[in-house]
């Protein structure tokens, strides 16, 4: 589903990361750990081309990036890779003037020119999926963090991503409503969803991770199965993580 090869990028003289390698199967779920300024931002950021990445190439289901195409192709490929690639950020980023339901709705109609009868039969069926068809016309200053991050999750899947893209859903949120953010996160990994998750939340990382990618310094520097990740890391830094994090 992915294919993520010698992937790097800077910020000016910064390198954010150097030679990242990935390969994510349909239905698996990657939990991208590490600690902050570690690069994992960046990474989903390239990964749907908010980023553009200096060196390497990103294959996403049938679309291709690559550093060395040209510049029209590598447009192209973005577009393509934005259709496939539903993100979720800390930050809700929802459309304050826009209610619950036309958040939702809009994307389809604009990019998919969706019709709105379709686009609103489908955003109504998510927004019963994320347990918020009662909220369909509120706006979002009414609703609490976690209703609001549920709805930004309607949001991305209503574009009927091939993959989801998840940078620290929970950070921003009160310790009493990061579980029913995480609960619809579960329920689409049971329904095969494919994700890659950025997240604190270990116990979480644990129960629905498939793999577990640990990142430090701009290198990958682990990728082990959860069990062998929070039991048994491999490397110092990796120890040293998990003993912050403790
Ligand atoms: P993480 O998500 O792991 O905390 P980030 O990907 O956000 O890390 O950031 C990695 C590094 O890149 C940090 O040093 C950060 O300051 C830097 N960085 C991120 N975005 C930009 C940007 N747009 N311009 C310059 N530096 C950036
Ligand atoms: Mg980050």
């Amino acid at each position: 589903m992915i294919e993520v090869n010698n992937l790097g990028k800077s910020f000016g003289e910064l390198t954010v990361f150097s030679d990242i390698n990935l390969h994510i199967d349909s239905g698996e779920i990657l939990v991208l750990v590490g600690p902050s300024g570690s690069g994992k931002s960046t990474l989903l950021r390239c990964l749907n081309g908010l980023e553009v990445p200096d060196a390497g190439s990103i294959r996403i289901g049938d679309a291709s990036w690559d550093a060395s195409m040209s510049e029209a192709a590598k447009k192209a490929a973005v577009r393509r890779v934005r259709t496939l690639t539903g993100m979720v950020f800390q930050s809700f980023n929802l459309f304050p003037h826009m209610t619950v339901l036309e958040n939702v709705t809009m994307a389809p109609m604009m990019v998919k020119n969706m019709n709105k009868a379709e686009a609103v039969e489908i955003g109504e069926s998510l927004l019963t999926k994320v347990g918020l068809l009662n909220k369909k016309d509120e706006y979002p200053s009414r609703l609490s963090g976690g209703q609001q991050q549920r709805v930004a999750i309607a949001r991305a899947l209503a574009m009927q991503p091939q993959i989801m893209l998840f940078d620290e859903p929970t950070s921003a949120l009160d310790p009493e409503l990061t579980g029913e953010v995480l609960a619809v996160m579960k329920k689409l990994a049971r329904e095969g969803m494919t994700m890659i998750i950025v997240t604190h939340e270990m116990k979480f990382a644990r129960e629905v991770a498939n793999r577990v990618i640990f990142m430090s310094e701009g290198k990958i520097q682990e990728e082990s199965s959860p069990e062998r990740f929070f039991d048994q890391p491999q490397t110092e830094r990796a120890r040293k993580f998990l003993r912050q994090l403790a």
